[in-house]
């Protein structure tokens, strides 16, 4: 799979104070609003605006991101929204945008990465990729959307208990630890959602 284009800088400009995270989990909004920090004073959240989370009715990562940060901009602020997965081309790109169901009603990644394991069966290609698209709406309608990608191969059984989903079964092109046992600022530099940012800072936000 060829690397996703560099990034450009022929987005629209972000020239607001405040940005809404479309989001209605707090792990992840301080995790963007930390990332964004140095080129946005005020952050708000779905959840605390109360806003309604959209079903994610979309056929793509980056559709589901645009219809939640489409969603939020009800509210008459830009807001920004993520969808993100593992791909694996053996499994014709699945889990893709179904990763977290994967995981059931419990979130047992540890299923999920079973079922990966198990639809894998004697499979010789064992590529796999992590994708996060960010999408970035304003009430006027117009959209920036990026998407950042990393590349590597699974690994079985699952190694390393840092991280979250499917970091355990994840070895990036280049290393020979799993996410999960990689330290959290070694993922972070080279993780799908480091890409992804990196793009959107680059096209929005410098
Ligand atoms: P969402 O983008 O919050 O809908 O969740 C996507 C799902 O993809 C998560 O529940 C994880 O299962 C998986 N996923 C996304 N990013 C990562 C990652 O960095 N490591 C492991 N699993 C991930």
């Amino acid at each position: 799979m060829p690397a996703a284009p560099a990034p450009t800088s022929t987005g629209r400009r972000f020239l607001e104070d405040t940005l809404v995270v479309a989001s209605h989990n707090r792990g992840k909004v301080a995790e963007i609003a930390t990332l964004l920090a140095p080129h946005v004073k005020t952050f708000r959240s779905a959840g605390e605006l109360g806003l309604p989370e959209p079903d994610e009715t979309g056929d793509s990562f980056l559709a589901n991101a645009e219809l939640k940060a489409r969603a939020a901009t009800r509210c008459g602020l830009p807001a920004l929204a993520d969808d993100s997965g593992l791909v694996v081309p053996a499994l014709a790109g699945r889990p893709g945008i179904h990763s977290a169901r994967w995981g059931g009603p419990g979130k047992d990644f540890g299923l999920a990465m079973r079922r990966v394991e198990t639809e894998l069966a004697d499979q010789t290609d064992r590529s796999a990729h992590f994708v996060c698209a960010l999408a970035l709406a304003w009430p006027d309608g117009h959209l920036e959307a990026v998407e950042g990608r990393v590349f590597g191969r699974l690994a079985w059984p699952p190694r390393g208990n840092h991280g979250f989903g499917y970091d355990p079964i994840f070895v990036a092109d280049g290393h020979s630890l799993t996410f999960g046992e990689m330290a959290a600022a070694d993922k972070h530099a080279i993780s799908h959602r480091a890409d992804a940012f990196r793009r959107l800072v680059a096209r929005c936000f410098s």
